[in-house]
């Protein structure tokens, strides 16, 4: 048996970060991982596989459509989907090991296995209990599916499937127009899939802002995937290797059906606690399934923590990253703090979608006056030259003060250009700030500028 100052249980960007963490603030520190490779859903199966995928295919896409308008001339690439897929794994296997590695270098001792919380301060991996002073649950969440659609991850596929694909489908159906299912449509529509989108609501990506929506559907329209809003999905029959999806079209109530080589359901994840042995323990879970937690993620149950995708909020990879950091602080006597106010969100598409605090419906709700700063890509002389003029950046600042509240940006390098406007926000800046800060030309950087001086007397390229 060893003792440890903190257990972390799993390796995801949550767990290994807080295990890093704690490590540097000299606490004794093990982390507990079942998978054969560290890292998590974000790094194996997440965030990193479909990033190397999107990246691949926009690359593609590249060169199908604008390399000839450049002078650039000959054959476009053609896809050789195997080699896609090593390259895929060569990019997680890249990413897993090296935080092995930063596990070594910091001293972190990974506990290879399932573990399971037997009693406050005990964790059991396999046949070894070990000894905890703090225990942190990072343990993750899987993908949830519909009643009637059973995945079996070859023709009906969660999002683990859909990375690795035996073959690039003909026709796909993707069940639900959130952040997963359109960057994997949209992987498999620029490799000549035709590709259906079918969402329950009226629009797609229900949390953004509504002009960013409109957009952002048109734009994915134009690459060719189709959308059928409103709808809602009955059920997956599978026969002889295809599948036909059966829907209820809310508008009319009729029934529909649509035939598909592969079904992507994609409908939203769930927090993952199965064999931790919470309820045996006594540590209260929300009514979705998720750890409650106070304001110092601390569980019902003393000693014993809880962060990430496990717990409420957003299921995102740094969310979780900075719930680690800040709970480590916690442990070491510290004290951690994460703002949930200012925490950007991004879609990886092409043009990518980025978003940080409020929406102009939100305020609108909550009655607070502002004003929107709004800026085409058409004004950017960059976004011109490299074919990526679709899309805007729109700040939104409150009408008396100035103060930055929110920014939604649909456009080349978004996912980047939204960190700027959060740094200004944690800083409690200004649009004016912004407006007045030197911007190098030619960046698409200049359009969040330009953004921030239409919340005050006028962009100057609009
Ligand atoms: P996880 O990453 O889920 O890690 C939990 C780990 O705990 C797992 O490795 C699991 O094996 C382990 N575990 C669970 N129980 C036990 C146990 N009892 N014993 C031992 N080990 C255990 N987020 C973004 O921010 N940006 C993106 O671009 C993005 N893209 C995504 C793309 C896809 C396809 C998917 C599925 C998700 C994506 N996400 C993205 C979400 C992101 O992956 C998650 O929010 C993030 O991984 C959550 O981190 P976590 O540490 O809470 O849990």
């Amino acid at each position: 048996m060893s003792s440890y100052d903190v257990i972390v249980i799993g390796s995801g960007p949550g767990g290994y970060v807080c295990a890093i963490r704690c490590a540097q603030l000299g606490l004794k520190t093990a982390c507990v991982e079942g998978r054969e490779t560290l890292g998590g859903t974000c790094l194996n199966i997440g965030c990193i596989p479909s990033k190397a995928l999107l990246h691949a295919t926009e690359m593609l896409h590249e060169a199908e459509h604008n390399f000839e308008k450049m002078g650039l001339k000959g054959k476009s690439p053609s896809v050789d989907w195997q080699q896609m897929q090593a390259y895929k794994d060569d990019t997680i296997a890249q990413n897993t090991k090296g935080i092995e590695f930063l596990f070594k270098k910091n001293k972190v001792d990974w506990l290879k296995g399932w573990g399971s919380i037997p009693e406050a301060g005990k964790v059991k991996v396999g046949d070894e209990v070990h000894e905890a002073k703090n225990i942190v649950i990072a343990s993750g969440s899987v993908p949830s599916s519909l009643p009637g659609v059973e995945i079996d991850e070859e023709i009906v596929v969660s999002s683990t499937g859909a990375l690795s694909l035996g073959k690039i489908p003909k026709k796909m159906v993707v069940i639900g127009a959130g952040v997963i299912g359109l960057e994997m449509g949209s992987v498999y529509a620029r490799l000549g899939a035709e590709v259906t989108v079918v969402e329950y609501l009226d629009t797609i990506t229900p949390t953004m802002d509504g002009e960013v929506q409109k957009q952002f559907q048109k734009l994915l329209a134009k690459q060719g995937m189709t959308f059928v809003l409103g709808a809602a999905v009955k059920g997956v029959e599978v026969k002889n290797k295809k599948a036909k999806v059966s829907y209820t079209l809310k508008k009319d109530d009729s029934e529909q059906t649509l035939d598909a080589d592969v079904v992507l359901v994609a409908t939203g994840r769930k927090s993952y606690t199965d064999g931790l042995g919470l309820a045996d323990l006594g540590v209260e879970l929300t009514d979705r399934g998720q750890v409650k937690t106070d304001e110092h993620w601390a569980t019902s149950v003393k000693g014993i923590h809880a962060i990430g995708d496990a717990i409420t909020g957003p299921m995102l990879a740094h969310k979780a990253e900075d719930e680690g950091m800040a709970v480590a602080e916690v442990l070491a006597g510290k004290h951690g703090h994460v703002n949930y106010g200012v925490i950007p969100s991004v879609i990886y598409t092409h043009p990518e979608v980025a978003s940080v605090g409020k929406t102009e419906a939100e305020l609108k709700d909550e009655g607070v006056p502002y004003k929107a700063g709004k800026f085409s890509f058409m004004g950017n002389g960059r976004a011109k030259a490299n074919f990526a003029a679709d899309g805007f950046v729109k700040i939104l600042a409150h009408k008396e003060t100035d103060r930055i509240l929110g920014a939604h940006i649909i456009g080349p390098m978004a996912g980047d250009l939204i960190h700027e406007i959060c740094v200004a926000m944690e800083f409690g800046a200004a649009a004016q700030d912004i407006a007045l800060t030197c911007h190098a030309h030619p960046t698409y950087s200049e359009a969040v500028r330009e953004a921030a001086l239409a919340c005050g007397d006028g962009a100057i390229h609009a």
